[in-house]
């Protein structure tokens, strides 16, 4: 069954259609419906306010400075802010379990453990208030044209969509399916790299209904080849990310070899998450993967932009992808100004301008992984090797 609509602008108003509704492109939607665009956002889950379990990225993220400016735009800052746990160290953990705090920056200073899911939820809500906006679920985008900006998406119940849209930000993740038209273009340039690492969340419980660590910290345990991380959560418990290679992943295959490593390399973090929680939820779900992808430029004449992850994917250690997604939209939104709305030169002029600049956070984020396989654990190289950067 095919069904086909079709709108398009108005003298007056222009179409922006935004593609992703994940935690860049629900912000984005705001800054533009600001500005007074139609805007539409197509997001292929269903809304993720209404469903049972919210699949992502990671539980929870660390939102710093550079995201914070961008949800003051449109006024979120305070409301996120208060619904984050500050971080105020690095909390090192020792193989003989001591542990040693490195600050973030000077005294008051820290970053935000956040929920990823409650954020782009309470970013979807925001965006829905502007009456200039119109949120889209269950719409996956199959294919767009550059030349027209006709974009076509599948439904879950077997139909298709033809929307038109004056501009089309393209805010759908790594895999982005905007992307791929940029590949067909020429002087495109285009890279990935996956990373040897993968990662998989495990969950510490409350003690006796509290943190059971000190909670406005981000607990380290740099291990070289392993390494794994806790941020807390709103309901006491911390999501553990661990880090390591996949072929290692592979060799635990048992709920005893799984002790048995942790053992080794995390032992005061086992009485915390727990025996029978360590062996059943590492089998959950298998390591996750990492990617990192950089492109250039960032745009396709007047009618098409790239932003957050579908522009540059970096890896998570250096805790800056959403946060340089977000100061995306703040960068855009500023050209905007300067250049009146003109999309024919506000588009390259992004691309100018940010291309280096998200270039050089997926360089630092890459340099950060490599520093933690090959380190000497000293508290100095410490600072260097887990920035989770301010
Ligand atoms: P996404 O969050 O991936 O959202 C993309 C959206 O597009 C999704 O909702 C998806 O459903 C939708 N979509 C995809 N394809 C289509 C399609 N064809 N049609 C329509 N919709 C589509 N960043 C930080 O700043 N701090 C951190 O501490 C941090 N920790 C991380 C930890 C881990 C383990 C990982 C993997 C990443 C971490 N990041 C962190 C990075 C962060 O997760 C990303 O940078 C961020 O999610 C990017 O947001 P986005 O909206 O661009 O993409």
């Amino acid at each position: 069954v095919s069904i086909m609509e079709e709108s398009s602008s108005t003298s007056t108003q222009k179409v922006v259609a935004v593609v992703g509704g994940g935690l860049v492109g629900a912000l984005n939607a705001c800054f533009l419906a600001k500005r007074g665009f139609s805007v539409e956002v197509f997001e292929a889950r269903e809304d993720i306010r209404k469903a049972q379990i919210v699949k992502g990225r990671s539980i929870n993220l660390a939102l710093s400075h550079r995201g914070r400016q961008a949800l003051k735009h449109v006024g979120m800052e305070e409301k996120i802010v208060s619904q984050g746990i500050p971080m105020h160290a690095r909390m090192i953990h020792s193989l003989g379990g001591k542990q040693s705090p490195i600050p973030y920056g000077k005294k008051g200073q820290y970053i935000l453990s956040v929920d990823r899911a409650n954020l782009n939820k309470e970013l979807l809500s925001e965006a829905e208030k502007y009456s200039n906006m119109k949120l889209n679920f269950d719409h996956k985008l199959k294919d767009w044209s550059a030349e027209t900006g006709l974009m076509t998406f599948d439904r879950s119940d077997g139909s298709k969509q033809q929307i038109r849209a004056d501009l089309i930000v393209g805010c759908d993740g790594a895999f982005s399916a905007i992307r791929k038209q940029f590949l067909r273009c020429g002087r495109f340039d285009y890279s990935q790299t996956y990373i040897p690492h993968g990662y998989m969340e495990l969950t510490m419980p409350p003690v006796n209904g509290e943190f059971a660590m000190k909670p406005n910290y981000l607990h380290i345990w740099p291990r070289n080849t392993f390494m794994m991380i806790a941020l807390p959560n709103l309901d006491k418990t911390f999501t553990c990310t661990l880090f390591m290679p996949f072929e290692e992943f592979e060799k635990i295959t048992t709920g005893d070899e799984v002790i048995e490593f942790f053992q080794k390399q995390f032992p005061d973090s086992i009485p915390l998450i727990g025996v029978d929680a360590l062996k059943r939820d590492y089998f959950r779900l298998p390591g996750q993967a990492m990617v990192s992808v950089k492109c250039c430029p960032y745009h396709i004449g007047d009618k098409c932009v790239l932003m957050g992850d579908a522009a540059h994917a970096v890896v998570p250690f250096y805790g800056q992808g959403m946060n340089a997604g977000f100061e995306d939209c703040i960068v855009f939104d500023e050209i905007m100004d300067q250049f009146s709305e003109d999309f024919s030169v506000v588009l390259p002029e992004y691309s100018r301008v940010r291309v280096p600049d998200d270039h050089a956070i997926a360089d630092l984020a890459m340099y950060n992984y490599i520093e933690v396989r090959f380190i000497q654990i000293s508290t100095l190289t410490m600072r260097i090797l887990i920035n989770f950067s301010t």
